[in-house]
C-alpha cells in the first residue's frame, strides 16, 4: 500500500492511501511510537533493547511543523520540540492507524 496524501489537521494526520482508503491518525500516537533508536531502542541479537534516556514530553512534543517524504516508502515528521530522528514507513503507518484510528 502506497501513501498518496497526506496533511496535519489540528492535532491529526490525515492519510489517504493509493487503495483510495483515509486514516486519521492522532499526532500523539506517532510521537508515543516513534520508531527511532532513541524512543523505540535498538535491540541486539540476543534480544536486548537498548534505549536512550527518555524524552521530556511537553504540548509541543505532539505538533509538527513538517513533514518531509522519504522515498516512496515513509514519511519523517519534524516535531516542534526539535525531535526529527523517527522514520515512520507506509507499513508502519497502517499499523498505528489499525490500533489508533477509530
Ligand atoms: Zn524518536
Amino acid at each position: 500500500m502506497k501513501l498518496k496524501a497526506y496533511e496535519t489537521l489540528n492535532d491529526l494526520l490525515l492519510l489517504q492511501w493509493n487503495d483510495e482508503t483515509d486514516n486519521a491518525l492522532p499526532l500523539k500516537s506517532m510521537r508515543d511510537n516513534c520508531p527511532c533508536a532513541n524512543c523505540a531502542g535498538e535491540t541486539d541479537v540476543f534480544g536486548n533493547i537498548y534505549k536512550g534516556p527518555a524524552q521530556i514530553m511537553n504540548e509541543k512534543s505532539y505538533l509538527v511543523s513538517g513533514i518531509q517524504p522519504v522515498g516512496y516508502y515513509a514519511i519523517r515528521p519534524f516535531w516542534e520540540d526539535g525531535h526529527s530522528d523517527g522514520i515512520f514507513s507506509f507499513e508502519y503507518l497502517q499499523k498505528l492507524c489499525d490500533t489508533f484510528d477509530n
